[in-house]
This record gives C-alpha cells, structure tokens and sequence, in this order.
C-alpha cells in the first residue's frame, strides 16, 4: 500500500434541493450534493444525492466495482440520498461502505429505516434495499460525536439549523482540516458557533450559499444561508477557502458568475464549488 498523503476533496454534485440538467448549468453542474474525500489511501464519502452515481461509475471502471468506505450523511433529505440507489458499488457483495447518520436522533427513524423503508422500497422503486445490504452497514450516531477512523483520520461532528436536522462535518488528516456545512441557515443576531467551531482555521470550508442576501428573505426559514453569510462565517473562523455550495436550482450559469465575481471582490479565496472539481489541500 503506498504511504501517500494527499488530501483532496472533490465536488460530484454542487446543487441543491433537485437536480437541474441542461445548457444553462453546465459551468456549475447540475447533480445534486455528493462529496469525495481523499485522505491517503482511504477515502469518505458525504452524501448520495444524484452525484454519486458518477463516482460510482469512475469506481466501477477503475476500481473494479469494489468499494471500502465510509459514508456520512448530512441529513436524509431527497437531494442528499436520492443517487444512494444509483450507486454501483453498492452492488457488489464484495463492498464494505459503513453508512453514518447523526441528525435522526433515534426516535421515530433510523437510518436503516429510511433507505429501506422509504427510498428503497415498491412502489417507490423496484429494487429492495436488500440487494445492496451485503455491500453496506447502517448506522446512527449523535450530531456532536468525534470518529477516529484509523490513519490519522479525524472526523467532528457538529449540528447545522435545518429543518429536521442536519450535522455538519471537520475532517481532520496530517494536520489539515475541510468543513462541509451544508444545509444551514444563519440566525439574524448572532454567527453560528456551531459552523464556526467546525471551520475553525480550516484550510477548506464549503457553506450552504443558496440564496443571496437580496433573495433570502422569501425563503427565510427554509434551512438555507447566502454567500454574504458564508464570508462572515470564513472572516470569524479564519478560513483559507471558502466554496459557495447548494446552488439554487433557479441560479443559471450567468447568475453563478455573477455571484463568483461579487464574492471574490470582498474575499480573496471564495468561490462557488463547480461540479467535478478536485481541490488538494
Ligand atoms: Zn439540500
Ligand atoms: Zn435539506
């Protein structure tokens, strides 16, 4: 096994709440959240939404299908689970995908319960949650737990404000750091503490940058934040660069360029997250 050390994120779905395929979201993408964390020789997966079918694919190909992982959920809302069916490592019995979720709280749902009772199920699809089960445990902790997950892998966990719950994510390897907070709405008083403590000195931080300031107050209460937030919480977190994340469906290209600019001429280092991009940290 090599002793590498890269660290390297990659964006396989940048959009939020449903996917939006066509010529006006080529530039940013169009597939809903999913997120590639390389750390060494082992690799984190965060979130299923329609991304992750495109690196189950790029697995099957140059891995042949088989898959050792883990797997956090930010929450099970559609756009974060619907590409887990899609997934085609998860069909080969020979996979070993640990899947986490921690925004649940173990009363009415489970994990378990939602992939196979709601997602994977008939009359909603055709292929029972069964098939992919050799391939894959569930498991539910509580937002706020550190994993160890071995080779000096470190993930905290952190509760976001979104409507049924959502945990946002540090992973911590060689001394560096990405967060992952998405989906979250800002409060009017105060920043955050919760995401600033997760993307405290981060060398990469992704935020739920759905809206714009101007548009944010139809949509407040939602469990979404804006790009103008995002900064606030880079300038009080010490973050080195910041990904704009979540795009909303109704942000063509051109309003992605737009918000590229604007954002980069009162923060150096931030910038929307485009679909398919790798950033070594
Ligand atoms: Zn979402
Ligand atoms: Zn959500």
């Amino acid at each position: 096994m090599s002793k590498s050390t890269l660290f390297k994120l990659k964006f396989w779905g940048t959009r939020g709440s449903i996917p939006c395929p066509g010529p006006d979201t080529v530039k940013y993408g169009g597939n809903t959240t999913s997120f590639e964390i390389t750390c060494g020789t082992r690799r984190v997966i965060i979130d299923a939404g329609t991304g992750i079918r495109l690196l189950g694919k790029k697995i099957m190909i140059e891995e042949a299908n088989f898959l050792d992982a883990d797997l956090f959920f930010t929450h099970t809302h559609m756009d974060h689970i619907q590409g887990l069916p899609f997934f085609a490592p998860l069909y080969n019995p020979m996979s070993n995908v640990r899947l986490h979720a921690g925004h649940l709280g173990g009363e009415k749902y489970d994990l378990h319960g939602i992939i196979g009772t709601m997602l994977m199920k008939d009359p909603v699809f055709p292929v029972p949650s069964s098939l992919i089960e050799q391939a894959c445990t569930f498991s539910d902790y509580d937002c706020g737990k550190v994993f160890d997950l071995g080779d000096d892998i470190l993930i905290s966990t952190g509760k976001l404000n979104h409507p049924n719950g959502a945990c946002g994510y540090r992973i911590e390897y060689k001394g560096k750091a990405i967060a992952i907070c998405t989906d979250t709405e800002h409060y009017d008083d105060r920043i955050d503490e919760n995401v600033v403590a997760l993307a405290k000195n981060a060398d990469i931080m992704v935020y739920d940058s759905a809206y714009t300031d101007e548009e944010y107050p139809k949509f407040k209460g939602w469990g979404h934040s804006t790009w103008q937030e995002a900064i606030k919480v880079a300038e009080a977190a010490g973050v080195k660069q910041t990904f704009l994340f979540h795009h909303e469906p109704s942000h063509n290209d051109e309003k992605m360029d737009q918000i590229a600019k604007e954002a980069a001429k009162v923060r150096k280092g931030v910038r929307p997250a485009v679909e398919g991009e790798e950033i070594t940290v």
